[in-house]
């Protein structure tokens, strides 16, 4: 499965920014603000996005190497439309909080 470094090192523009941009949803404990974010963490929540959409796939087409390709594309896809909301959380992120609740 495809990682955020390699999605970095692929794209440029807006998919590097849209990559960096979730990574700094992911800031290490106690951080400041300018410091750099804990990219293992935020790497972790990039494959639970793709398999959540796999998982979605999944049941609609059969897990092929296509179902993959496409879940992401989809979570590229999805950084994308994400960094264009202001101030937004990482889904993964707001996900394990409620399920901590
Ligand atoms: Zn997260």
């Amino acid at each position: 499965m495809i990682t955020l470094h390699e999605v970095h090192k692929q794209d440029s523009g807006d998919v590097k920014a849209a990559v960096v941009a979730f990574g700094a949803r992911h800031p290490f404990d106690g951080a400041g603000p300018d410091a750099e974010p804990d990219w293992k963490w935020a790497e972790k929540h990039f494959t639970r996005l793709i398999e959540v959409i796999m998982g979605t796939a999944a049941l609609a087409q059969g897990r092929g190497t296509d179902t993959v390709h496409r879940a992401e594309n989809e979570a590229v896809q999805l950084l994308l439309t994400l960094n264009t909301v202001p101030d937004y959380r990482c889904p993964i992120c707001v996900k394990q909080r409620r399920d901590a609740l």
